[in-house]
């Protein structure tokens, strides 16, 4: 997707038409540099792919959770894909029309459901029998009804890393088409749920349409069993997960997806689709910056060691995923083979290896690209370091959506 919003000029690596430089300078590193242009740009991506038939473009909340980016999302008129009652209360607190937020995930809290009930969500996806028994029974204590899409488990594999694929039958997620259709027909006459659709996500980073086709396929197949079945459903989530391009991977663009779903409005006419995607949204949308700190040679190794680590950004560390590295000021240096690593007491601590980079020094600013899904999401305390601030440009002015964490954050609720 579009990462035409990060170019050198003049020898400076641009965000927009802000040099990433000065903003390392004003606001230090390690720092989250969000481009409002490139969440734009992915975002209507999406809806340009379905225009003329109903759809909804519920963006994954877990990918990157900050209020300013819900915001920017609810004001392209996108809903939420939600996976907890915290990413309930962010949605809710950007604004974003409850009718507009899905609910996932497999172990909602009782609390959870509550909170999403007397919101008003379009529907819960459920992904097990007993989370069922309990959204009802919670839903009869409210004297209402959940709206419903069961998750189904469509068994393809989205060839993608073991950690993000979710569809196989040996995963957690999701129920078997099998005995989905068991419990559509049990939730019929449930007076504490209200059957809206029919849901399914099979995986994160995928590089071809080619599963999504085949998911949709067997979530059509049922779609027909349950019509016979005097069952009609309003909603088809077919989840998210189309992958973006860390390191040359071809993605296939998402109007080829949004194809993929042809045959589904053919034979459901009004039906309305609903998409999650996280990544393909926000992941080429931002960069980590972070500042050398030393240039250590072993007679083994060269590292270069940076402020920033996997506590900022876990994903090298947890995937072995792969970012490009560039420096913030175009290096006319030769190239060295480097490990980049930052300060975290763990061997697994690393953003980079085995890399050729220009020759940096100690106070030189490094991008870190891809870094706006699952990033700032993902960073915790570890070694007892703040997180870092997270900053959104739209042309040349920025904003502070996030500011940097200090020790008395990293304290509160603690006592001795
Ligand atoms: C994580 C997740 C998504 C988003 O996946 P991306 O790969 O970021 O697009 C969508 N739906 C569900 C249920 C998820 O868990």
């Amino acid at each position: 997707m579009d990462a035409s919003v990060f170019n050198y000029r003049n020898g400076d690596l641009m965000v927009e038409d802000i040099r990433l430089r000065s903003l390392a300078e004003s606001l230090g590193t390690p720092l989250y540099v969000y481009s409002t242009q490139a969440i734009q740009t992915n975002f209507r991506a999406y809806q340009q792919a379905f225009v003329g038939r109903p759809y909804l473009i519920a963006y994954s909340v877990k990918a990157a959770s900050n209020l300013a980016i819900l915001r920017l999302i609810q004001r392209e008129g996108g809903g939420c894909d939600i996976v907890s009652g915290g990413e309930l209360a962010r949605a809710l607190k950007a604004e974003v029309d409850p009718q507009k937020i899905v609910f996932s995930g497999v172990g909602k809290t009782a609390l959870e459901m509550a909170a999403a009930l007397k919101a008003g969500i379009l529907s819960f996806n459920v992904e097990s029998a007993p989370e069922l028994r309990l959204l009802s029974a919670t839903a009869q204590s409210l004297g209402r009804k959940a709206p419903i899409s069961l998750r189904v488990n469509p068994d393809v594999d989205p060839q993608t890393h073991p950690y993000v694929a979710t569809g196989l039958r040996e995963s957690k997620f999701g129920l078997p088409v099998g005995e989905a259709y068991q419990l559509y027909l049990q939730a019929k006459n449930d007076p504490g749920l209200e059957i809206v659709g029919v849901d399914c996500h099979i995986g994160s980073q995928l590089t071809s349409v080619g599963p999504f086709q085949a998911a949709a396929e067997r979530l059509l197949v049922l779609m027909s069993q349950l019509k016979a079945a005097g069952i009609n459903l309003k909603l088809l989530d077919l989840g998210g997960g189309l992958g973006i391009d860390y390191h040359g991977e071809k993605i296939p663009p998402v109007a080829e997806y949004a194809q993929a779903f042809r045959a589904i409005y053919a034979a459901f006419p009004g039906l309305t689709i609903i998409l999650e995607p996280g990544r393909s949204v926000v992941g080429a949308a931002a960069v980590l910056l972070v500042t050398v700190l030393y240039d250590k040679i072993t007679p083994y190794k060269r590292f270069i060691i940076t402020d920033g680590g996997m506590n900022d950004l876990i994903r090298p560390s947890l995937y072995g995923s792969y970012h490009v590295i560039k420096p913030v000021k175009d290096l006319d240096r030769p190239l060295t083979q480097v490990n980049v690593v930052g300060p975290i007491c763990e061997s697994g601590d690393f953003l980079a290896q085995d890399r050729a980079l220009p020759l940096v020094e100690a106070g030189e600013t490094l991008a870190v690209f891809g870094a706006g899904a699952y990033g700032f999401s993902m960073s915790s305390n570890y070694n007892s370091r703040p997180r870092p601030a997270e900053v959104l440009v739209s042309g040349s002015t920025c904003r502070v959506i996030r500011a940097r964490e200090t020790s008395e954050d990293l304290i509160r609720g603690e006592s001795f």
